[in-house]
């Protein structure tokens, strides 16, 4: 069609359609017919396939856009933790005298769903005064923009993480090559300011609140595994957030992720096994299994006692282990 649309000499438009011109031109007359025939009806093709493919981008994004704002009720786990996350994406809120702690900022429009849980449990988000992350995904990393914005909290972020947080979600190497999915705006959130830069063992404090970045790298480079004590009555029990042990499908780990990946999966798996968590927290709750134990929690009035779980901690590191093994073993 371009070449009928192509100035009064009949001409297409452009440099490759020139090249194409130059091209059909030393053919003889009805060779020439049959070749502009042939390269329009691939054009067509082309728009048509162009057209199909935007239209079901289109409808997956609007599908899972409408699929990720559930609203979760808040609750309290126990001592000043609080569960203030939405559609199964973990946020964490420690409270203290000092200011709060919020682990997490779920999808981009979860920002201000989180904002209200923390209303709804009786707090400020004006008192928020630290926000930590677990890894710079966009649905783990999409509203800490807006809670920034509306706490005025200082954002602290891994070494290994910092980069494709201040890009908002660009040139994440652990995704192999589905990072162009950020180009069609999939993987991608409005970046917030990255103010403080940590790295493995940094204990972040606020008045009595003390937590502790584990970095277990593999999912991204700096994915990190906070852990954190939580006083119950007399016991202090210890918490721990895993970060992510999901590996991405179709990445051959060494190849298209970044170099160093299996150590780093290695490690990861090696230093959650010895954090010793009483309190089994994740990024994901159903990993946790925490609306199974909020429901129990609310059945038996049994306060903190349901998340205390070392045993699914360690099932659950144990079963993820056992995934990248399987997937790892056939590549080396
Ligand atoms: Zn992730």
């Amino acid at each position: 069609m371009l070449l009928e649309d192509g100035p009064g000499d009949g001409l297409p438009r452009g440099a490759d359609n020139r090249t194409l011109y130059r091209k059909v031109s030393h053919l003889p007359p009805r060779s020439q017919v049959r070749m502009r025939s042939l390269l329009t009806r691939r054009r067509v093709v082309l728009l048509i396939l162009g057209a199909v493919f935007a239209g079901l981008f289109t409808l997956w994004r609007d599908a899972i856009t409408r699929n990720r704002s559930v609203a979760d009720e808040p609750f309290h786990i126990g001592g000043n933790l609080y569960y203030v996350g939405h559609t199964g994406l973990a946020s964490y809120l420690l409270t203290g005298p000092e200011g709060h702690v919020l682990i997490d900022g779920g999808f981009p429009e979860h920002g201000p769903l989180i904002a209200r849980s923390i209303a709804e449990l009786g707090f400020d988000v004006g008192d928020v005064k630290i926000l930590l992350n677990s890894h710079a995904h966009s649905d783990h990393a999409g509203g800490l923009r807006y809670l920034q914005e509306v706490s005025g909290a200082e954002l602290w972020v891994s070494e290994g993480d910092a980069d494709v947080m201040a890009a908002g979600g660009r040139g994440d190497r652990a995704v192999g090559p589905a990072r162009f999915l950020w180009h069609l705006g999939a993987l991608r959130f409005d970046p917030p300011r990255v103010d403080r830069v940590f790295q493995d063992g940094t204990v972040v404090r606020l008045g009595p609140i003390e937590l502790t970045a584990n970095v277990t790298p593999g999912h991204t480079r700096g994915c990190t595994s906070w852990s954190f004590p939580v006083r119950d009555g007399e016991r202090l029990l210890r918490a721990v957030s895993i970060c992510s042990l999901t590996l991405f499908p179709f990445v051959p780990l060494e190849r298209e992720a970044y170099p160093g990946i299996n150590e780093d999966w290695r490690g990861s798996f090696r230093t959650l096994r010895e954090l010793d968590a009483d309190i089994f927290l994740a990024s994901h709750t159903n990993w946790a299994r925490l609306h199974r134990k909020r429901a129990r929690q609310l059945a038996e009035g049994s306060g903190i006692a349901p998340f205390i779980d070392p045993e699914g901690y360690l099932d659950f590191i144990r079963r993820s282990e056992q995934v990248y093994l399987d997937r790892v073993e056939p590549e080396t």
